[in-house]
């Protein structure tokens, strides 16, 4: 997989919206987005009006990355979402909230998605007792995530929890920072998706 190497920010910038690959600095002043609401580059300003496919592809583009994830793996997401019963974008967008490297973010247990998944693949959790060192490991309604014994004495894992206390998680998940453990109470309904994304043009893209 071919890895991304420009400022991340500039991603936000092209697609227009926080995709919060930063850390605090996405919750900060310094955020970009704040300042520049236009896609970078000397063209930046221009008026583009983009229309059909284009949209969809926007669409596609903004959803990809904000989950962090490459062309391929996202294809393969999309047509297991496809043989599921049932909306294709709801499906998507459920699949896509429960990979474990989104779990581990939402829940403060990690700056960023990214960050989540160094730490998934350095194998500092746990999911019911099992090692997991797979980003796109699907949470079910029951598990319960934490980290390693050993990860969990770890002073940067625990002053990460431990910043991010108060930090509101959907009504799927519970948290208990003091055990630093997470439970899965439930799948996530669309509601529970806040990113500004309309799932259907995803689909309408994938299906022509
Ligand atoms: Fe950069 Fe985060 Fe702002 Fe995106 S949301 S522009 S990654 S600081």
């Amino acid at each position: 997989m071919s890895r991304y190497r420009e400022p991340v920010c500039r991603l936000c910038r092209g697609e227009k919206v926080k995709l919060f690959l930063k850390g605090s600095k996405c919750l900060s002043e310094k955020c970009p987005i704040e300042r520049r609401l236009y896609p970078p580059g000397e063209h930046g300003r221009a008026r583009r009006r983009i229309r059909g496919y284009g949209i969809q592809l926007r669409e596609k583009q903004k959803l990809k990355r904000y989950y962090g994830m490459s062309e391929r793996q996202f294809l393969l997401f999309f047509q297991r979402a496809e043989k599921k019963r049932g909306i294709t974008g709801d499906n998507l967008l459920a699949m896509l909230e429960r990979r474990l490297d989104n779990v581990v973010f939402i829940t403060g247990f990690s700056y960023s998605r990214d960050h989540a998944r160094q730490l998934i693949n350095h194998g500092h959790f746990r999911v019911n007792e099992w090692k997991v060192n797979i980003s796109s490991f699907l949470v079910n309604k029951g598990d319960v995530i934490t980290f390693r014994e050993k990860s969990a004495k770890h002073e940067e894992l625990k002053a990460i929890v431990d910043s991010n206390k108060n930090k509101t998680v959907p009504g799927w998940i519970e948290v208990d920072s003091e055990k630093i453990l997470v439970k899965i109470l439930s799948f996530p309904d669309r509601e529970d998706i806040t990113f500004p994304v309309e799932e259907h043009l995803v689909v309408e893209l994938y299906s022509k």
